[in-house]
């Protein structure tokens, strides 16, 4: 479970080609980070992974099935966008159980989920709280809270850390290292911080308008950027 198969991925907005043969295939449990400049196409990877946006062509494959054939729910797969989308008007408690409660699921099985997930983000304290009455980095917790609850076999993280201050993004970075160690998912990952690339990923994607330049582990990618551009990224000498 978790493995995402991309083969051939195109993907175009009318006459604009914003994704171009994208092959990737990440495997269960890995930690891939993709890194490039704003506008080259990460977060309308991420969305087509999703399957919130149609691909033009090629098929992403999760577990074996293609993304467009299964339904949402049994992708697995959950997302965590950079701003945090929260529901202003809804505590912190039900922001979690937001989406369990559609499901049949028992309500003794909610109960336990939103208490795990707060207990590992250590967001009990503010369960009560609503959004607007947080600091950015709580409100992130909850929103990755939000993510766990369901118990994904993937997250799709974009930028998740990108609105925090210098301090928190690297309090909340070892907890995000902590929570891959501890659930073994398969994480994606979309930053456009080097230190975060480097210390969370297994594997970086190295992405230029639309294309992948170069993957490969952290070291690969410091020790033998195939070019200028990626060397740029990755902030080795080159
Ligand atoms: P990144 O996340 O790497 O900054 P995006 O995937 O957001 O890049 O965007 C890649 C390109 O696709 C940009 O040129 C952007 O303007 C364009 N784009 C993204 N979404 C849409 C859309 N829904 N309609 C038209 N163009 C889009
Ligand atoms: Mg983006």
């Amino acid at each position: 479970m978790g493995e995402i198969k991309l083969t051939d991925v195109k993907k175009s907005f009318g006459a604009l080609a914003v994704l171009k043969d994208i092959d990737l295939h990440i495997k269960d449990g890995e930690f891939v980070v993709f890194v490039g400049p704003s506008g080259c196409g990460k977060s309308t990877l991420l969305r087509t992974i999703a399957g919130l946006e149609k691909v033009s062509g090629g098929e992403i494959q999760i577990d074996g099935k293609r993304v467009n054939e299964v339904t949402a729910a049994d992708r697995g797969l959950a997302m965590v966008f950079q701003s945090y989308a929260l529901y202003p008007h809804m505590s912190v408690r039900q922001n979690l159980a937001f989406g369990l409660e559609n499901s049949n699921m028992p309500k003794a099985e909610i109960t336990e989920r939103i208490n795990e997930a707060a207990r590992m983000l250590e967001i009990e304290a503010y369960m009560d709280r609503r959004p607007g009455q947080l600091s950015g980095g709580q409100r992130q917790r909850v929103a990755i809270g939000r993510a766990i609850v369901r118990r994904p076999t993937a997250f799709l993280l974009d930028e998740p850390l990108s609105n925090l201050d210098a301090e928190l993004r690297v309090s909340t970075r070892a907890e995000l290292a902590a929570l891959h160690g501890r659930l073994g998912s398969t994480m994606i990952y979309v930053t456009h911080d080097q230190v975060e690339a480097m210390t969370l990923a297994h594997r970086i994607v190295v992405m230029r308008a639309g294309q992948i330049e170069q993957v490969g582990t952290p070291l690969e990618l410091y020790n033998e950027p195939a070019n200028r551009f990626v060397a740029g990224f990755i902030g080795a000498p080159h």
